[in-house]
This record gives C-alpha cells, sequence and structure tokens, in this order.
C-alpha cells in the first residue's frame, strides 16, 4: 500500500518517503501537566496512535520512532501548584502537581486504547547540558544566539524573527501584517514586536535553572525544538525528521516558533517533512469552555456519570474520536457515543472470539488515504455485516458475501480497536439507559441453559421480564455457526 498524508506547510496530499525507512521518525506535542487532560486533548492522542500503528505496519515495529513530550514548567503549573499546596515550598508542590497529573495522563490515554510512543521526555530534563550529550534547551539558546537569531533584552532571551526570512510560512501569518497589529509599547524591549521568549528571568521563588543569561527558566516554545533534537536527530546530524504532529491550534504561534528556533540553531532549510494537524473539537455542537459547563475531562467521560449521564469505555470513546476524519471538526455528542457503542456492538458480535487473521486491504487504503478513518469504519462495517441492508444499498455489498471476522478484527486492530474478545467486551463496566450490562447477560445465559434443556416456558418468561426492562433479544449464529444472543435497548 501507498502512504500519502497531508501536509500542513506545503498545504498539498504527498506520498510519505520516510528519510530513514529504518528509522521513521515522528514527533507530537504533548500535555502541560497542570489539569486533567480534557476530551479535546485526546483527538490528537489518538490520531496520531492510530498513525504510529500504520507506521508501524509499513516499516517494522523496530523501526518506528515516536517522540511525545511532558511540558512540565510552565507558569500555568506554578500558579496550580500555589493554588493547592499552599503549605510547601513552591519546587515541591510543583513537583507533587506535575507527578499527579503526569499519571493521571497517562492512565487516561491508556484507557483510550494507546500505545505508549517510543519516548515520553519531560522538558525539565532537557534545560541545561545533559550528561549524555542529548540536545538540551539552553545550548540551543546559545546557538541562536551565536548565529545571530536571538538576543539579550529587558531580562530574556528573544528569538529575531526578521533574521529569518521566511519566518510565518507555516501559519500564512507574514511579519508585515503582524507588526501592523501589534502593540508595541508593552514590548518596548523587542526588536519585532513578534519577537518572542527563549528564556526568562525568574525570581527566587520561582522554579529556575543556571544560566549564562542569569537563572531563569525556558519559554514554551524552546523546548520541542530541544526534545525532538533530542530522539530525532538524523543519522547524518541534520536534525531534520518525518513527521510532526499537533493540534490544529497549535500551528500558531508554538509550531511556528519552534520551526524558526530549529531551523535556525541546525542550519537546516526545514524542521519536519510532513506538518500534520488534527481539527477542533467541539461538544454538543458549542465551543467546549468551562464557562459553558460543557467542559468534559477524558477521565470524567471514563469515569463518572457527567457525560450522557454514563459512564464510557474507552474504546467507545476511540471510535467516536474516529469516525471523523482528523482534520475535520468534531462534534462530540452523547449520540456519537451511543453509535459507536453500538457499532462496536455488531462488531464483538461478529469477531466471537476468533484470533485476528490477515488485513484488509481496502482497510489499509483508506488509512493510506492520509488516514481515512471513516471509509476504513466503513469497510469494517462490511466485513461484519455483508449483507446489511444500509450498505447494500450504498452499493458496497454484494449478495452472497460473507461476514469475515478474523479479518474484522485484524483490520480494526490496526485502527486500536476490537483489541478484546467478545466476551471481554460483554463484560465491560457501563450501564446503558439504565439497563445494567452485567443483569442482562446473566439473563441472556439463564435463558440459553433454559432453551439447552428445552424449557422454553422459562425461556420466554425470561425473554418477556428483559422486554419489560426495555431489552430486546435477537437470536442469531456466531462465525462458526453456534447459536449466539445479542441485544439491544428498544427505542
Ligand atoms: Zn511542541
Amino acid at each position: 500500500m501507498e502512504l500519502r498524508l497531508y501536509d500542513t506547510l506545503t498545504k498539498e496530499k504527498r506520498v510519505f518517503t520516510p528519510i530513514d525507512p529504518s528509522n521513521v521518525r515522528m514527533y507530537v506535542c504533548g500535555p502541560t501537566v497542570y489539569d486533567f487532560a480534557h476530551i479535546g486533548n485526546a483527538r490528537p492522542v489518538i490520531v496520531f496512535d492510530v498513525l504510529f500503528r500504520l507506521l508501524r505496519h509499513l516499516y517494522g515495529v523496530d523501526h518506528v520512532t515516536y517522540v511525545r513530550n511532558i511540558t512540565d514548567v510552565d507558569d500555568k503549573i506554578n500558579d496550580r501548584a500555589a493554588r493547592d499546596f499552599p503549605g510547601l515550598p513552591l519546587n515541591e508542590a510543583i513537583r507533587k502537581v506535575t507527578e499527579k497529573t503526569a499519571d493521571q495522563f497517562q492512565a487516561d490515554v491508556a484507557a483510550l486504547g494507546c500505545l505508549p510512543p517510543t519516548h515520553q521526555p519531560r522538558a525539565t530534563e532537557f534545560v541545561t547540558p545533559r550528561a549524555d550529550g542529548r540536545s538540551d534547551m539552553v545550548t540551543l539558546i546559545k546557538q541562536l544566539i551565536a548565529r545571530g537569531h536571538a538576543y539579550e533584552a529587558g531580562g530574556e532571551v528573544l528569538f529575531d524573527v526578521q533574521s529569518m526570512p521566511d519566518y510565518g510560512a507555516l501559519s500564512g501569518r507574514r511579519l508585515e501584517e503582524q507588526k501592523a497589529g501589534a502593540r508595541v509599547a508593552v514590548d518596548a524591549h523587542k526588536r519585532n514586536p513578534a519577537d518572542f521568549v527563549l528564556w526568562k528571568l525568574s525570581s527566587e521563588n520561582e522554579p529556575g535553572w543556571d544560566s549564562p543569561w542569569g537563572r531563569g527558566r525556558p519559554g514554551w516554545h524552546i523546548e520541542c525544538s530541544a526534545m525532538s533534537a533530542a530522539y530525532l536527530g538524523g543519522p547524518d546530524g541534520k536534525d531534520v525528521f518525518d513527521i510532526h504532529g499537533g493540534g490544529l491550534d497549535l500551528i500558531f504561534p508554538h509550531h511556528e516558533n519552534e520551526i524558526a528556533q530549529s531551523r535556525c540553531a541546525h542550519g537546516t532549510p526545514t524542521m519536519a517533512n510532513y506538518w500534520m494537524h488534527n481539527g477542533f473539537l467541539q461538544v454538543e455542537g458549542e465551543k467546549m469552555s468551562k464557562s459553558l459547563d460543557n467542559f468534559f475531562t477524558i477521565n470524567e467521560l471514563l469515569n463518572t456519570e457527567k457525560f450522557g449521564g454514563r459512564k464510557w469505555p474507552g474504546e467507545v470513546l476511540r471510535l467516536a474520536m474516529l469516525k471523523t476524519h482528523y482534520r475535520q471538526p468534531i462534534d462530540w455528542t452523547v449520540q456519537g457515543l451511543q453509535e459507536a457503542e453500538k457499532m462496536l456492538d455488531r462488531w464483538y458480535d461478529a469477531i466471537g472470539d476468533v484470533e485476528a487473521g490477515e488485513m484488509s486491504a481496502e482497510v489499509l487504503d483508506a488509512l493510506g488515504d492520509d488516514m481515512n478513518t471513516p471509509k476504513a469504519i466503513v469497510e469494517l462495517h462490511r466485513l461484519a455485516h455483508p449483507a446489511a441492508a444500509g450498505l447494500a444499498k450504498a452499493g458496497l455489498t454484494r449478495a452472497g458475501q460473507k461476514p469475515k471476522p478474523r479479518m474484522l478484527k485484524a483490520s480494526a486492530n490496526i485502527l486500536g480497536l476490537l483489541k478484546s474478545t467478545r466476551s471481554e467486551w460483554l463484560a465491560r463496566p457501563g450501564i446503558e439507559s439504565g439497563v445494567d450490562r452485567d443483569a442482562v447477560e446473566s439473563f441472556i445465559r439463564a435463558r440459553a441453559e433454559a432453551r439447552a434443556r428445552k424449557d422454553f416456558k422459562e425461556s420466554d418468561r425470561i425473554r418477556d421480564e428483559l422486554a419489560a426492562m426495555g431489552v430486546v433479544l435477537k437470536d442469531g449464529k456466531d462465525a462458526d455457526g453456534k447459536p449466539v444472543t445479542t441485544w439491544e435497548i428498544a427505542r
């Protein structure tokens, strides 16, 4: 199969050609660890996990390096630490906040079925020169000053945007336009209002590191330039890598500034060959906002009943996210989650407990086309239920086609879905519309036993009892021809 990816910088879909197929290199901006990650934060994590899986499939599990950083130095973290642990010395309080939040993030994304990246560097470990010689922020800033791209002023080290003729190429914001709208008075120490902070001095009770410019802390953007170079520097020492990803909101200023720093420090024509950005997420048609009461963390969706009155399995959240193409805006709705859960019910019914087999060429082709997950999902339906009326009407299936459960499982696996068996899926925690799944499953088992001993009076009684609870049973056969009963909530 051929992989084509859309590149935000060149604004075109291109065939993906890695610099070194024996080590395909991808960097994705990770979380700032001061608070629970919200569902919008989950989108890039899931999207680039799918790309990571796809690259591993194409180039081999040991030939892909995926780096996702953890930003554990940020003024938002300082504020949170002072608020939550007022009795502690600030640095101790900061450590408590960042460790707790980072652990929570790892637990959240694991529940969404995401593989751990190859490296998850923490910014605080890359501020000053390292014993292992990997790239660090202070050295990078020194290089930028030495090459005439940065200067010291007003207690800061600033990047000089005018030293880079094509600054602004990623976001399409030209310097002249930015200058016109800026308020110069606030930033009197800057040569250009668009100049951004590489280093700033810390007061005594702020976190700080010793540097040639005094005790201070790094700006946000320089972190990613240092940590990407630390793990993704090329075999030729050229520091260009294959893919850089993140949310659309990071294009400006964060990625624009990463590009400026990395290219100017390393003297390279580009930082990464493909810039990939996932679209925005809104909730029930509105921009997510703490003030609108439509703000949901991953943890709340998984472990509380705040969204739609119930807990949601991580796999449902994952599928709901992948039903929309990653570059499109996504509307996150209770209905969307219900639909995703229904799809998974059907797919698990189709796979039973089979082992994964061959992968479907159609699914791979869909993913190869700039990760067209909605199309891949249609193909998965086809493998699960070739006779489904909707698909037949849409010309997607032909008479006589049989379900392909082993292919379905293998093909869904590359999306990080259908990793469990049907029995595990049915045993998942969670309640649908006030119906206790565990209770329904035990009723179904009792009914199957009654049927097996030909006690149809009892089996009908159980069916009626479930019907009274709003549960409709459907008897069918699994892939091996064994009788199987599925259920759904009557609408
Ligand atoms: Zn970044």
